[in-house]
């Protein structure tokens, strides 16, 4: 697959294991073994298997297609899979850092990535500084000679917050920190954090990658050198995906260029209705010319996406009442799906956060996040209104 075909194009056919089979469509190589030749020596020196295959927690050709997909769509030289967006997440802490080297954080950043960071990593000797700020020169000014790593979120979750990833990436790597971003709620159809200075992308391909709410699945993309170290960690950690995970990947990402058309064109729908609803307080979307990130979420973003969060007016009560009132609107965390999705940061994604640590980050209690599905955006809308209205 050519760099210069567009995105649609890579998301149908990059990546595609075709032509051992006659099949138009990579086949499920379900095996944990591979036939291996006693006289053999080139695959057991910790390369990442390419083409040559031993085992499947090494590596599996199904795997490698998801993943081939995965590097074209990033524009990334290499990615990785994996059995969850955690375990992408963890390897990368667990490939790059060791004992005594520190990792700056935005505080504002998806709850089990916390929970990492704030909870297990200190048992290893790695400590996380939580930047309560997403302006640059801020978060520039807490890297110091013992960070290794700078962890960003961009759009945030679930206030959809922005940093400048290109000015971060330039200043951190003046002072020789990695930079790694999860760009899951952007997708790279939206946001190719790599083209413009990031050393690693995270995604949790639960979401936006597959699409359809029925796969947990993570994946990592950068440059060889980095992703190498990763591999080798996949191989003992065991973090890899089964065979059968990659082809529900495949598939869901083939369509992921037109769903992502879809979820943010309902996305900016839903933010604008919200935005003028006499019950609504107030509506976090990137899109909203009302986003204090406006004008760096315009030259971020080539799409605002299907996440929008608000505040319901009369507090917790008359939130947890316009959530009992969704119809079609399913109560369910997790996001990305075709199905719209509605849940409360307050009992699921940030239940791990104090109550203070909530309230600094701006995650008010009557605060509901939307992920829009690929449905009609009236019908989306319609459901919100009656919700909405039937809480007063
Ligand atoms: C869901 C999610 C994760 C974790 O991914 P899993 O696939 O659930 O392990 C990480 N970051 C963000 C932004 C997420 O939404």
């Amino acid at each position: 697959m050519k760099s210069s075909h567009g995105p649609s194009t890579r998301a149908v056919h990059a990546g595609e294991l075709v032509g051992i089979t006659g099949s138009v469509n990579t086949p499920i190589i379900q095996t944990a073994t591979f036939y291996y030749p006693t006289d053999s020596e080139a695959t057991w020196k910790g390369e990442l298997p390419d083409g040559t295959y031993i085992y499947s927690r090494h590596g599996n050709p199904t795997i490698r297609a998801a993943e081939q997909k995965i590097a074209s769509l990033e524009g990334a030289e290499e990615a990785l899979v994996f059995a969850s967006g955690m375990a992408a997440t963890s390897a990368i802490a667990l490939s790059l850092l060791s004992k005594g080297d520190r990792i700056v954080s935005m505080e504002d950043i998806y709850g089990g990535t916390y929970n990492l960071f704030k909870n297990e990593l200190p048992r290893f000797g790695i400590d996380t500084d939580f930047v309560a700020s997403v302006r640059t020169e801020e978060i520039l000014a807490t890297l110091d000679k013992r960070t290794k790593l700078l962890w960003l979120e961009s759009p945030t979750n679930p206030l959809l917050k922005m940093v400048d990833v290109a000015a971060l990436a330039k200043g951190a790597h003046e002072m020789g920190v990695l930079v790694a971003i999860d760009n899951t709620f952007a997708s790279p159809i939206n946001q190719n954090p790599l083209s413009v200075g990031a050393d690693l992308v995270m995604h949790s391909c639960t979401k936006y990658l597959n699409g359809h709410s029925d796969l947990v699945a993570g994946a990592v993309a950068g440059r060889k050198s980095l992703t190498q170290e990763l591999w080798k960690r996949r191989v003992t950690l065991g973090g890899n995906l089964d065979p059968m995970g990659g082809f529900l990947l495949i598939r869901g990402m083939k369509t992921l260029a037109v769903r992502m058309q879809r979820h943010n064109e309902n996305g900016m729908a839903v933010a604008t209705f919200l935005q003028s609803h006499e019950k609504v307080q107030k509506v976090h979307y990137p899109g909203l010319p009302s986003h204090p990130q406006y004008e760096l979420a315009r030259r971020s973003l080539r799409g605002f996406g299907g996440m929008v969060s608000f505040e319901v007016k009369g507090g917790q009560k008359a939130a947890f009442k316009v959530m009992r009132s969704l119809r079609m609107i399913a109560l369910a965390p997790s996001l990305g799906g075709v199905e719209s999705l509605a849940s409360m940061p307050l009992n699921t994604s940030h239940v791990a956060f104090s109550p203070e640590e909530r309230k600094r980050l701006g995650i008010n209690d009557s605060l509901i996040r939307v992920s829009a599905g690929i449905e009609d955006a009236e019908d989306i809308i319609e459901d919100l209104d009656r919700a909405l209205l039937s809480s007063k």
